[in-house]
């Protein structure tokens, strides 16, 4: 359904559309001279409190001479793994700890999905910073002071908890429920006590498989707004379809990155992609992810986002690497935000390569989601061995319910339709719901299967 007003269906309210429109609407060469200026603040204050950063530029050869945001490429990139080694060569907080620990007021954790979980120390003015950006990325979604919002992100420990001072920021009613626990958000939804809906992609499909099997009309249930973070999916036009048709809904996405902010960018109700939320207070760059050399952000454009912190005053992190591999889908919109589009194609981790040619899981599944209701809409690629290039037939896992658990008919549609559309041969397994694991929250993309005995795992 065209938008014509900029807003979700339904909303009749005054206010503007943009939260911030001084910002958000700025032309860019204004957003740029900000940036330019909040990131002179930055580079002097990181030389001087930050060991773990004075460092890595001497080693880099970046000298003493200040380095301007034209320039940044001269500076070395940040990974994950360095992230961590700062932390572990001065704990609690780490070399990467920029003010006197007393000034660091809250901390998340990182979920540390290889080795024990990281830290990430915020100072008030961080907290405020992190509140401002997510403000941004919520309001464009469509989430307004009108609006009464479920809830299934915990409070802690992970950033995704911010989002509750977001919501409060807004001014709208918050409704949270614990991460998993399905009948009471089924019970919410049911009574009317929300019109939105925040969790993950693999939530909101699993709550519309489901209501689809036990609700005569699941469309009827009062909520009019899902919006999806934390994974891709809500972003895929199969699984996106499949959550709108099934719940009566529209869907909009939000993303972050735990070491930059939670939420950083939000899709408006135009739904062509998530606007950049992050403007004056992050620094974003467009890398080839094979080569690392700059590229334009520009319509159409496919490589690895890239982030620096202007204003982070705890942990402020340059040049991040943030494993994300995206498409700009474009630079203007016609809800009057002037910062860039994108989708999300997938972990760069995630990535396989089969004859040359680049795959992301998430390509994958918007094929498998045509199959519905034979297959539920989750499927994941299974890593036979170490390195990234897989040879063809791709084995597959498929996620169906128990009535096609074996169904060769649909394993031969799901194979041919997967060479037509990604030109490459897979073997697809069926695997019925009760043996796919992780119903509910986030859906890994792929899974290592078992080595045979005395091999070691590289994966
Ligand atoms: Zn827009």
């Amino acid at each position: 359904m065209a938008i014509t007003t900029n807003r979700l269906k339904n909303d009749t309210c005054e206010r503007d559309w943009i939260w911030e429109r001084e910002v958000e609407a700025a032309p860019w060469e204004e957003t740029r001279r900000l940036s330019v200026a909040a990131w002179e603040r930055q580079f002097r204050r990181l030389r001087e409190s930050s060991p773990f950063y004075a460092r890595r530029w001497k080693e880099a050869g970046a000298g003493n001479s200040f380095v301007s945001l034209a320039d940044l490429t001269q500076l070395p990139f940040t990974t994950k793994d360095e992230l961590k080694q700062a932390l572990d060569e001065d704990p609690p907080f780490g070399s990467n700890l920029c003010v006197s620990p007393d000034q660091a007021k809250r901390v998340y954790q990182t979920s540390g999905t290889t080795g024990s979980p990281s830290v990430l120390a915020l100072t008030r003015g961080d907290m405020e910073t992190w509140t401002v950006m997510g403000t941004r990325s919520y309001y464009a979604t469509g989430i307004h002071e009108h609006s009464s919002v479920l809830t299934t992100f915990g409070a802690g420990p992970f950033v995704a908890g911010h989002t509750h001072f977001v919501l409060l920021r807004i001014g709208a009613r918050s409704v949270p429920v614990a991460p998993g626990d399905t009948e009471r958000v089924i019970f919410g939804l049911r009574a009317g006590l929300a019109d939105t809906l925040l969790a993950t992609a693999s939530f909101a499909q699993y709550l519309a498989n489901r209501l689809e099997k036990t609700d005569a009309e699941p469309s009827t249930i009062p909520l009019t707004h899902v919006v999806t973070g934390g994974e891709p999916g809500g972003g895929i036009p199969s699984i996106r379809d499949h959550i709108q048709n099934v719940l009566g809904v529209t869907v909009t996405e939000v993303m972050g990155i735990g070491d930059v902010a939670p939420s950083l960018f939000g899709e408006c109700p135009h739904q062509e992609g998530m606007h950049f939320c992050g403007a004056g207070h992050v620094w974003v760059e467009l890398i080839d992810p094979d080569t690392q050399e700059p590229m334009e952000i520009e319509t159409g454009a496919v490589g690895e986002l890239v982030y620096t912190a202007l204003t982070r005053e705890a942990m402020p992190v340059v040049r991040f690497l943030g494993g994300d591999i995206v498409r700009i889908e474009g630079t203007s919109c016609a809800c009057e935000r002037t910062s860039f589009r994108m989708r999300v194609l997938g972990r760069r981790d995630d990535m396989f390569i089969v004859r040359g040619v680049n795959v992301y899981p998430t390509a994958i599944l918007s094929v498998v989601g045509d199959f519905r209701p034979r297959v539920s809409g989750r499927a994941r690629v299974l890593r036979t061995s170490p390195g990234t290039s897989i040879e063809p037939p791709v084995p597959i896992e498929v996620e169906v319910t128990e009535r096609h658990g074996s169904d060769d008919a649909l394993i031969a549609d799901i194979e041919d339709a997967i060479h037509a559309r990604l030109t490459f041969r897979c073997q697809v397994t069926l695997v019925p719901e009760s043996d796919f694991g992780e119903a509910g929250y986030k859906t890994r993309l792929t899974r290592n299967a078992p080595l045979p005995s005395g091999q070691r795992d590289e994966r």
